[in-house]
């Protein structure tokens, strides 16, 4: 277990007294997966409400630096939703998406 993760398990444990700021900052700062180191970046991420399908720039996300693994805040998504329902995110354009389903024989 490395030196961040090791902190992150403390402060998971409430054995640190950390803000609620700084502890979500300590959550993102390690990959889930692969144990990677995190950064702050803006993506373009898919985005599902309500049987629609958005593409949504320009979403804070956290991506792994080794896998690119992408954590999206609680709040950050919440903040997609809102603003999708009540229509105050302008339509850029819109795009035709074909959908296509791997057959048995499909390559790896
Ligand atoms: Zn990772």
């Amino acid at each position: 277990m490395s030196a961040l993760q090791r902190i992150r398990q403390l402060v998971i444990d409430r054995r640190y007294d950390l803000s609620a700021y700084a502890e979500e900052e300590m959550w993102i700062m390690i990959c889930e997966f692969c144990g990677g180191q995190t950064i702050r970046k803006k993506v373009r991420k898919i985005h599902w409400l309500r049987q629609q399908l958005y593409i949504v720039d320009d979403v804070e996300a956290e991506v792994c630096q080794e896998c690119g693994e992408r954590y999206y805040h609680a709040t950050t998504l919440d903040a997609i939703d809102r603003m999708l329902a009540a229509g105050s995110l302008r339509v850029k354009k819109h795009l035709r998406v074909p959908v296509v389903g791997m057959r048995a024989s499909s390559p790896a």
